[in-house]
């Protein structure tokens, strides 16, 4: 479904993916691992169209996506959680999934859409009338996820999901997580806490300094020297 070659993403300057290959099937979970600054966020930006890769292609859907703008990539189905969560905090939650839906969906669809999300997120109901900004980390997080699942993405890709939370409301959101790749969702997904990363993912790319260092099943990312020593602590 997702496929980037050779991609090189740089501001100005400043090189901050070297050169990256991915490629992920339909309903298969991804993991970008790699140390701050590594050119995590810089590769979702380029598949999600938010930066324009110097060099290299992003394919999606057998389609050559590499110069499309944003929104068209969001409308063939991309959708990017950043890092941060970024929910409109002055907006309710019910207006937050509007949003979500709003270049997509009708208006009746998008009614039934952000049912579906109260029922897959039930502490968003309680909270419906509320500004997302009275929400705790943990909370904002969900709605974040949610915001992008109002579109019903074929991709969804989110940027450090734990970061911030307490260990309880890391677990609730992995659970989460688990159940939308259970239901068949396509997930890009970077994350510092990478023992959950690779225990939820199919697959894994780890990234140094802009450049794929190791890449391969889950399961043997998980078990390589250097993810051992360098991100698992073993
Ligand atoms: P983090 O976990 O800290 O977000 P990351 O792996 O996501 O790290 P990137 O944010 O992609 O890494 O950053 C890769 C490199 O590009 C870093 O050296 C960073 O300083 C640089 N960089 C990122 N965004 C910009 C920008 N808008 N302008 C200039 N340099 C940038």
């Amino acid at each position: 479904m997702l496929d980037v070659g050779a991609l090189q993403v740089r501001y100005g300057e400043a090189v901050a993916v070297e050169h990256l290959d991915l490629a992920l099937p339909e309903g298969g979970v991804l993991a970008l691992i790699g140390a701050n600054g590594a050119g995590k966020s810089s590769t979702l930006a380029a598949i999600s169209g938010v930066v324009t890769p110097a060099r290299g292609s992003v394919r999606f859907g057998g389609r050559d996506i590499t110069r499309l703008p944003p929104e068209q990539r969001s409308r063939l189905g991309i959708a990017l959680v950043p890092e941060g969560r970024r929910v409109f905090a002055a907006l309710t939650v019910a207006e937050n999934l509007t949003l979500g839906g709003a270049m997509h969906l009708d208006r009746a669809a998008r009614a039934v859409r952000a049912e579906e999300m109260l029922g897959l997120f039930p502490v968003l109901r309680q909270f419906y009338r509320s500004r997302a900004g009275t929400l705790s980390g943990g909370q904002q997080q969900m709605l974040a996820i949610a915001r992008a699942l109002m579109a019903r993405p074929k991709l969804l890709m989110i940027d450090e999901p734990s970061l911030g939370l307490a260990p309880k409301v890391v677990d609730d959101v992995f659970d989460l997580l688990a159940a939308l790749k259970a239901s068949g969702l396509t997930m890009l997904l970077v994350e510092q806490n990478v023992a959950l990363a690779l225990d939820l993912a199919d697959s894994a790319v780890v990234l140094a300094t802009g450049r794929v260092v190791l890449s391969g099943p889950a399961p043997d990312v998980a078990a390589s020297e250097l993810v051992r020593h360098a991100y698992l602590g073993q």
